[in-house]
């Protein structure tokens, strides 16, 4: 089997080459500077393969080399707090040495060699071990990082065990002769094994009172947030990086603009994560590969992110994978598949976009670890349709695979309605499964809470038709007292700025107050109105002004308690 070949043909990121005889999927290295590819298929003894850097210059003829391995990702300590690009080559270890364009054929390891990292066994020479095994633990900043046996070793004995300071590559522990460093590697495009997956039954809590509330996400779920430019796609996924209770974060500036992701890298060192009060960085990976830098390398990425979201999974960790934009990610297919001449489905994309979106987000899930701990992977894709028309075919084929649908409107957001969910248009096909879990760790009545704020939006929307034909003046006064409640939850309960520093995050015990309050002031104005209150001193009871500013309180829990107080009050005092 030839491992040498030459470049026959250059289309862009994509080269054909023949005299190397691969297996789909191995990495190669193409050219007089070795830029790193993967074939991605075979005809005859053409071997068709996308390269990961600019190819510009790259000609027929030059030498071509077969790994004979397929595209992996290194797994082990060291993984917190980096920055990769697509192929998890660290970006900050390329700027140091090419500078800030990087270089072609620039290339570092994805875990650093050098570091040294304190190894606790936590099993003891004669203890049976297998396959995902948790031998060691390594601190790694606020996480313990659980050192693994990598999911295809064998059962056995442990021989040799140690504590010690290790870079990644020394062994650590030997199983029946076989030794293994901390580092594992595993192909990128392989979902790990699990033990056992799991029905999504435990909500992925957001602190965002229209997603946990109305359109909940399960723990090893997948949603999409699909929005015209601007309406918060990345502000909502940021949102959920540093305020969801995921213990480890995935992020993967997929194609966005340079700017946006600048944005990311800066100011994610300088948030604090709201429980440990570090750095929100020491438990997040960061995969960056912006709207300029190579279309393979971003087809990828989002494989790459997976992989690394899948190892932490493996520890028994939540996990929370955001994927910002799957647009531009299906972007790169169509390009590639272009190049490739193959034959276009809808609007140019391949055939394949629906299976390759739905390998993608069925990674996601709720597992026992081969580790026998439990852990998830919760995915968030955000979808960037051309000017918001949802009916393109990666928003369409999204949502047939994905079962929570978080619709961003433009309407909404010229309204300065934030976060944008339209409350009409989403939903969460989680609801039934979670309805138990909320029941027992918020409240009884939260899920009935909920329908019935639901029902309060839907009667409203029905009524603002009527409203915009006729004027609201004719409608009946309970009617009127519907759309004031609605205008309540909407404005009380679903807004929510997410750069107010107590506003951005409202755990579900708050949440279930804040509605609870909104139901009881529904219910006094409905009472009022029945003992022959006028509508106007109902709706413009002086509460509701100060129940409006709660949110914003520092003390807010008291402030609520105020308000409730106040409620029973002054209602009391309209019916004297
Ligand atoms: P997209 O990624 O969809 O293009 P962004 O997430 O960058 O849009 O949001 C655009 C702007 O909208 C933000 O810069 C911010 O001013 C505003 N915005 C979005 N979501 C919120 C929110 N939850 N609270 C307050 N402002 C928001
Ligand atoms: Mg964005």
């Amino acid at each position: 089997m030839s491992t040498e070949g030459v470049i026959y043909r250059v289309a862009g990121p994509v080269v054909t080459a023949t005299g190397i005889s691969p297996k789909m999927h191995d990495v190669v290295h193409v050219g007089n500077e070795q830029l790193m590819g993967e074939v991605i298929k075979i005809v005859g003894d053409r071997s068709i393969i996308q390269v990961y850097e600019d190819t510009t210059g790259v000609k027929p003829g030059e030498p071509v080399t077969n790994t004979g391995l397929p595209l992996a990702v290194e797994l082990g300590p060291g993984l917190l707090t980096s920055v990769y690009d697509g192929i998890q080559r660290p970006l900050p270890v390329l700027r140091e040495m090419t500078g800030d364009f990087i270089g072609r054929g620039a290339t570092a390891p994805g875990l650093n060699r050098e570091t040294k990292w304190d190894f606790t066994p936590t099993v003891a020479v004669g203890d049976e071990v297998g396959a995902g095994s948790v031998v060691g633990t390594v601190q790694e900043g606020p996480i313990l990082h659980k050192i693994m046996l990598p999911p295809n070793a064998k059962k056995g004995k442990v021989e040799k065990i140690e504590a010690g300071s290790f870079t990644v590559e020394e062994p650590v522990v030997t199983v029946d002769g076989v030794s293994y460093p901390m580092m594992q590697k595993w192909p990128v495009r392989s979902a790990r094994p699990v033990a056992e997956k799991y029905n999504p039954d435990v909500p992925l809590i957001t602190g965002l009172r229209v997603l946990d509330t109305l359109f909940p996400l399960a723990k090893g779920g997948a949603a999409a947030i699909p929005g015209a430019f601007g309406t918060g796609k990345t502000v909502t996924q940021q949102s959920l990086a540093k305020y969801s209770d995921a213990d480890i974060v995935v992020y993967i500036g997929c194609g966005e603009r340079g700017n946006e992701m600048t944005e990311v890298l800066t100011e994610f060192p300088n948030l604090k994560d709201p429980r440990t009060g570090e750095s929100l960085m020491k438990r997040t990976i960061l995969i960056a590969n912006t709207s300029n830098m190579p279309v393979a390398a971003r087809e990828a990425s989002v494989y790459t992110g997976m992989t690394i979201a899948e190892y932490f999974r493996d520890m028994g960790y939540n996990v929370a994978l955001m994927a910002d934009s799957t647009s531009r990610w299906a972007e790169a297919m169509r390009e590639i598949s272009s190049r490739l001449e193959e034959m276009p489905g809808e609007e140019g994309y391949p055939a394949y976009l629906s299976g390759r979106l739905s390998e993608f987000y069925e990674r996601a899930c709720r597992a026992k670890a081969l580790c026998g701990d439990d852990g998830s992977i919760s995915v968030i894709g955000a979808v960037s349709p051309p000017g918001g028309d949802l009916s393109e075919p990666v928003t369409q084929n999204t949502l047939r695979i994905v079962r929570v649908f978080w619709a961003l409107d433009t309407k909404l957001r010229e309204r300065r309605h934030f976060p944008t969910i339209n409350w009409l248009t989403s939903y969460s096909m989680y609801d039934a499964q979670l309805a138990p879990w909320f029941q027992k760790n918020v409240g009884d009545d939260f899920p009935a809470l909920k329908q019935w704020a639901m029902k309060v939006l839907q009667k409203e929307a029905e009524l603002q038709e009527i409203v915009q034909m006729v004027g609201s003046d004719s409608l009946p006064d309970e009617q009127k007292i519907t759309l004031e409640i609605a205008k309540m939850i909407r404005e009380i309960y679903l807004q929510q700025n997410s750069f107010h520093p107590v506003d951005c995050y409202c755990p579900l015990s708050r949440q279930y107050k804040m509605l609870s309050m909104i139901k009881k002031f529904s219910d006094l104005a409905d009472k009022a109105l029945k003992a022959g209150v006028a509508v106007d001193k109902i709706i413009y009871i002086p509460v509701r002004q100060r129940f409006q500013q709660a949110k914003f309180e520092e003390k807010i829990d008291e402030e609520l308690v105020a308000v409730d107080k106040d409620m029973d009050e002054q209602f009391a005092k309209l019916e004297a």
